[in-house]
This record gives structure tokens, C-alpha cells and sequence, in this order.
């Protein structure tokens, strides 16, 4: 048998029935490279001994070319310091800072590219020698991937900061045109009243004065306007989308929420599901918009009963429905009507623009926003959206 590296057969002992479970060297190489991730054995000096065919590959290295190297070779230079002490006061007081610990460190390949990975180390005596056994997994796209949620969510924020911005530009601008007409309406009345009697040429401040107030009247209804179109610009945003690929593209992000909240998220969507003309942005807006408040509706019920389901399906040859199913208290009677309305919240910290916004977008879509109580519990929250532009103008008549 080859005991190149000291390597002793496991025995196992059965009791009823004596079977054969010793592993021959051939057996324990076949596993170690038959195994996903990069495993390695060193000695307590911290010198590689063996490399399977995984961390061959995540380190560039061949087994046979390492052996005997202090492990330094394969980590960026400031974490192997750290194992190193790490290893050191191990051995001298068996305090256990990594052994049986998973860890994240920064690892080496050959090209001198750097890489995160998780290392568990595990510990071994082989006679009177001692090993020990590293198992390191690559989080390179781990991390990617968590970099791309983080990204999304900020662009996210962003958008929806940018989209309530408007919305409440576009109120305002309604709520602030009238008064700032009155006040341009009166003031013209006071130069015609101080005219008419003759007064205008002998107060020469106050008309001066009434100009003024007239030009700067008309300098914020012109400011008010161009807010108003800024808004309705966002609005002009349609690009066909596949919604399969919209939504794919939140769910990260989904997940991510529902996970932090121990809420089981599970997403069903009919394999063909139709192109939309849309806004994207806006649309997963909604849909994180939906998914935030079932989440949120589910605050108070058990853990283990906490239940999101996310579907989409081809409701008619023209329309596709999104459906955010949430197993919390559903919608009371009397917040049934107010729901989308601006400012409607039953939450501590809730601004109530959520819905009320997801309805005018829904709106400007062509589509519609609504839900119903389910018959068990909770409550589905439902966006159906048209497949195909509207017509713009029918051309063909006069
Ligand atoms: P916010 O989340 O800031 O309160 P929203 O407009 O998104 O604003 O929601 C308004 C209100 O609608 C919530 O405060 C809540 O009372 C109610 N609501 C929304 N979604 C649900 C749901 N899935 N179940 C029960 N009530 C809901």
C-alpha cells in the first residue's frame, strides 16, 4: 500500500457484520479529487502535502509541484501572517481560533490574481504526526452576485427616490398653480385699481413693486411647469421587456429581503410569458414594492408559516398578471377603500406612497393595480399589464 505521506487505512468496526471499510490510498485519492471543493493537507509546520484535483484548479498548481511549500504560496501575504500566528498559538495553547471554524480569507492563484474564499480547517493525528486538512471553497461569484444585489438595490432606491420625487413634484405643481395664479390674478387687479385712479403715477414704488410681484409670480408657475414635465417625462419610459427577465432580475434582491425576514419566497411563472411594453425600472418597483408590504403584513405571524408566493401567467391574449400572495392578516375591511390613496399607512415608520404610487404606475402602463382577500388567509395584491401598445390615435378615420 502507498503510505507516501503516511497515510493510515481507516478502520471502521461493525459490530453485527464485519465489512471491509478500510480506504486504500487509491480509494482516499479518488475521493479527495472526486470532491468539489479544494481540499489540502499540510503538516504543523504549515507545509503542503497534498492538493486535490479541485484546488489544483483554483490555485493554477500541480500537486506535485508544491508539495513541501509552506502554504504562504497559495494566500495573499497579509492572511497567511494571520494564519500563521493563528496556527502558532494553536499549537502552543490548542486555543482554537480556526480549527473546526469556517473563515473567509483572501487566496492566491498562481497568476498572482487574488480570490475570496471560505477555509475550514480541520485537524488530524496520523501516528504521531499531526495534520491538517483545508477545505476551501471559492466565493468569487458569491460575491459577485452579492455585489450585483447590493447594486440593484441602490439603483433601486434611487429610482424610487426619483419616482416619489416626481409623483409629489407633479401634486404639488397641481396644488401650488392655483394660489400662484391668484396671486398673479390680484396683483394684476391692484395695477388696474391704482391706474384707474390715478394713483399708479403718483406711487411709483408700490407699482414697481406690483411688477415685481407679478414677474416672480410667473418665474415659479414657469418653475412649477417644467417639474410638471420632468414628471411626465418619467412617465414616457416604455421599452418591450420580457417579464420573465424583469422579474428574474429582482429576485436577488427578493430573496434577499425574504431570507432577512424568515419568510419562504417561492416564485412560479408560466414558462411563455409574453414581451410587455413597459418601464422597467418602474414595474419592479411595483413588484419589490408588493413583495416589501407581504413580507411586511407577515411580521406577526410564526416564522415557519411565513409564506410569499410570487406567480405571472398570460391572463388573455392581452393582458399578463403578476400576483404577490402573502399569508399574514389580510386587508381590513376599512382600509380596503383608503389603501392606495397618498399617506394611507397602518405602518409605524410607513410613508403610505408605496401603493398608491405602484397604482399610478400601473396606471400610466395601461394596466391596473388591485387585490383581494384570500378565502384562508392573507392577501393577493394583483398587477395585470396589457401585452401590446394601445393603438395611439386611431389615423385611419377622420
Ligand atoms: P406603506 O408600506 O409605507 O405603509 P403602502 O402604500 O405600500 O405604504 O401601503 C399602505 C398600507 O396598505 C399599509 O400600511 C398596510 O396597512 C396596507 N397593506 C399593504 N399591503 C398589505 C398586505 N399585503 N396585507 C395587508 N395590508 C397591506
Amino acid at each position: 500500500m502507498d503510505t507516501r505521506h503516511g497515510y493510515q487505512p481507516l478502520k471502521m468496526e461493525d459490530p453485527g457484520q464485519r465489512i471491509d471499510t478500510e480506504f486504500s490510498a487509491a480509494e482516499f485519492d479518488a475521493l479527495l479529487n472526486a470532491a468539489v471543493d479544494g481540499i489540502i493537507v499540510t503538516d504543523r509546520q504549515g507545509r503542503l502535502l497534498r492538493m486535490n484535483a479541485a484546488a489544483e484548479r483554483m490555485f493554477g498548481y500541480q500537486e506535485t509541484e508544491i508539495t513541501g511549500q509552506a502554504i504562504d504560496i497559495i494566500m495573499n501575504p497579509r492572511d497567511a501572517r494571520q494564519h500563521g500566528r493563528y496556527m502558532d498559538n494553536y499549537l502552543r495553547t490548542g486555543e482554537r481560533k480556526i480549527i473546526g471554524i469556517g473563515r473567509e480569507v483572501v487566496a492566491r492563484h498562481r497568476s498572482g490574481r487574488e480570490f475570496p474564499v471560505d477555509l475550514a480547517i480541520g485537524e488530524a493525528s496520523v501516528g504521531d504526526e499531526m495534520r491538517f486538512v483545508g477545505l476551501i471553497r471559492d466565493l468569487t461569484e458569491q460575491k459577485l452576485a452579492e455585489e450585483e444585489a447590493l447594486r440593484q438595490r441602490e439603483q433601486m432606491n434611487h429610482a424610487s427616490r426619483l419616482t416619489t420625487m416626481g409623483e409629489m413634484a407633479a401634486a404639488m405643481a397641481h396644488e401650488l398653480n392655483q394660489p400662484l395664479s391668484a396671486i398673479a390674478n390680484y396683483t394684476a387687479a391692484c395695477q388696474r385699481l391704482l391706474q384707474q385712479e390715478g394713483q399708479a403715477q403718483a406711487s411709483p414704488d408700490v407699482d414697481r413693486a406690483l411688477d415685481q410681484i407679478s414677474v416672480q409670480a410667473h418665474r415659479a408657475a414657469e418653475i412649477i411647469q417644467r417639474i410638471r414635465d420632468f414628471a411626465r417625462s418619467r412617465e414616457a419610459a416604455r421599452e418591450p421587456i420580457d417579464l420573465r427577465d424583469l422579474i428574474a432580475q429582482i429576485l436577488p434582491l427578493a430573496r434577499m429581503d425574504a431570507r432577512a425576514h424568515h419568510t419562504d419566497l417561492r416564485v412560479r411563472l408560466e414558462k411563455d410569458l409574453p414581451v410587455v411594453m413597459a418601464d422597467p425600472i418602474q414595474i419592479q418597483q411595483v413588484l419589490l414594492n408588493l413583495i416589501r408590504n407581504g413580507i411586511d403584513a407577515m411580521e406577526a405571524v410564526p416564522a415557519r408559516d411565513r409564506r410569499l408566493d410570487l406567480r405571472a401567467w398570460l391572463e388573455d391574449a392581452e393582458h399578463v398578471r403578476v400576483t404577490v400572495t402573502d399569508r399574514g392578516p389580510g386587508v381590513p375591511e376599512d382600509a380596503k377603500d383608503g389603501l392606495f390613496t397618498p399617506f394611507f399607512t397602518t405602518k409605524a415608520s410607513g410613508m403610505g406612497l408605496g401603493l398608491a404610487i405602484s397604482r399610478s404606475i400601473a396606471t400610466a402602463h395601461g394596466g391596473t393595480l388591485s387585490h383581494f382577500n384570500n378565502p384562508v388567509a392573507g392577501a393577493t395584491f394583483y398587477l395585470i399589464l396589457p401585452t401590446k401598445i394601445e393603438p395611439e390615435e386611431d389615423e385611419g378615420h377622420d
